[in-house]
């Protein structure tokens, strides 16, 4: 419209000035109401309102300029209409009612069109209504296939999300022992590793303890295998319990025997530790009666300490810990040993 006023004669113009004025006001009030969220039926009379108006003043500028301009407009009309079902994602009465109005002008505008016939009119109209209604499936196609495109999106995104869930969730049962519930010994070892790897926070002493029940199969023998059971699910809480925080990490190592890494101790605090846990097993008197030193069950610890990680691998270390829990034992198990490399088989 804008190079009309450029490239046409003056006169030509000025008659087209007058309906070409309806058409920015309708195209901005429409923008405008669209663009803000507003309640849906508004947004759809708006929308019906301002095309009206739109195709209404595109329409009138031919019709006032005659001539050549008459029907040119009113084609143009019909590009515009078909734009605006392309642009706007609207449900399809929308759509429909745009290509309705849109080709009702048409046909209006042509049957008082003084250049071409009635019969040709229509004809017309019925051409260009075969294009917009293949636009108006088009559009409906686009929307169909969005939809579907974001449905099986959301369906990717949760299939997803369950993946990794199941994942954490083996992940947890692959690391922990299913009767007590604390960690398993493969944990352990990832765990050490990762620690003498240096990928977990540095460290200066560290501690190792190997905590054994005296005399279990005993237990076992005399008050069966569930007694068993239930009797290393309480040493392992008990264990557990008498931890430093959240660094010191718990594992159960073999059938009755707990394995124990305290990282950033010094020996005092690492002995204090080991005869924590060995009074608490002590004092939560849990039946043995078939053990010749107690009635109750007791357990005997090895300690190792090394004052910097460096010093000695987790493969030595636990090899220590074991020889000292082997001192404890020979010694008359229910006590602390703590590694010392003077002591006999060390
Ligand atoms: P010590 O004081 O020298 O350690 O003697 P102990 O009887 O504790 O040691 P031993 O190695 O002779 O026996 C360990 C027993 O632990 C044998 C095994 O049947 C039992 N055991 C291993 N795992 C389990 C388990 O998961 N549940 C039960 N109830 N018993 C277990
Ligand atoms: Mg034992
Ligand atoms: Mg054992």
């Amino acid at each position: 419209m804008g190079l009309n006023a450029i490239l046409l004669p003056k006169a030509i113009v000025l008659s087209m000035l007058a309906p070409a004025c309806i058409l920015p006001p309708a195209a901005l009030a429409t923008a405008f109401i669209w663009k803000i969220p507003r309640a849906f039926e508004l947004q759809r009379i708006v929308l019906i309102v301002g095309m009206f108006f739109i195709l209404l003043s595109v329409a009138l500028v031919g019709v006032n300029a005659g001539g050549e301009f008459y029907e040119r407009h009113l084609t143009i009309m019909l590009f515009v209409a078909i734009t605006a079902i392309i642009i706007f994602a609207i449900p399809l009465v929308w759509t429909t009612m745009i290509a309705v109005m849109a080709l009702g002008l048409y046909l209006f505008f042509q049957m008082y069109n003084p250049n071409v016939e009635l019969g040709s009119s229509e004809a017309a109209t019925l051409f260009f209504a075969s294009g917009i209604v293949a636009t108006v499936v088009a559009r409906r196609t686009m929307t169909i296939l969005a939809q579907k495109t974001f449905l099986l999106e959301l369906r990717d995104k949760s299939r997803v999300a369950e993946l990794a869930d199941a994942n954490a969730r083996l992940e947890l049962l692959a690391r922990t022992d299913p009767l007590t519930g604390i960690a398993n010994r493969r944990w352990m070892m990832e765990m050490l590793n990762r620690l003498w790897s240096g990928d977990s926070q540095p460290t200066e002493g560290i501690a190792m303890l190997m905590c054994d029940i005296d005399h279990f199969k005993l237990l076992n023998d005399s008050l069966g295998h569930g007694e068993g059971d239930r009797c290393l699910v309480k040493v392992a809480g008990i264990i557990q319990s008498s931890m430093r925080g959240n660094r010191d990490r718990v594992s159960r190592y073999g059938g009755e025997e707990f394995l124990i890494v305290l990282p950033g101790v010094n020996e005092e605090e690492a002995i204090a530790v080991a005869e924590r846990i060995r009074e608490g097993v002590e004092t939560a008197s849990l039946p043995n009666p078939a053990s010749g030193m107690s009635s109750c069950v007791t357990v005997s610890i090895g300690v190792v300490y090394i004052p910097h990680i460096n010093t000695a691998s987790p493969e030595q270390l636990q090899n220590r810990a074991d020889k000292a829990l082997y001192i404890a034992k020979q010694s008359g198990r229910n006590r602390v040993v703590l590694y010392k490399a003077s002591s006999p088989n060390a």
